[in-house]
């Protein structure tokens, strides 16, 4: 999952990666409720709490969605209306990754 966080001094946002699914595992990932990173974009220091970074929208996901469901089109073509039952695919990505961002962004540590 990638997160993001603005930087104080250029307001440019700045994004870490990270495999926890919420909060609760960040802090285990970390051993600490702060991240401590340098901007990418002018240098500067940020401190941030964890609960001030928030999980980015992965649509990386729906666009393999949108590969997977041009595939199975093309193989089940014969079928007739089956193939067209294909477009929810990249919806189905698209929730399940809305459903991972927002259980990230619920949780809060102290
Ligand atoms: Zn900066």
């Amino acid at each position: 999952m990638k997160l993001s966080y603005r930087c104080e001094s250029c307001k440019k946002d700045n994004t870490v990666k990270t495999k926890a699914a919420n909060r609760h595992g960040l802090l285990m990932e970390l051993g600490k409720n702060e991240i401590n990173k340098r901007c990418l974009h002018c240098g500067h220091f940020t401190k941030k709490h964890i609960n001030r970074l928030y999980a980015d929208d992965n649509y990386t996901y729906v666009i393999i969605g949108f590969v997977l469901s041009a595939v199975i089109r093309y193989l089940l073509w014969d079928l007739g209306w089956v193939s067209t039952l294909t477009g929810a695919i990249p919806l189905y990505f698209w929730i399940e990754m809305k459903k991972k961002s927002s259980a990230f962004n619920r949780t809060m540590v102290k």
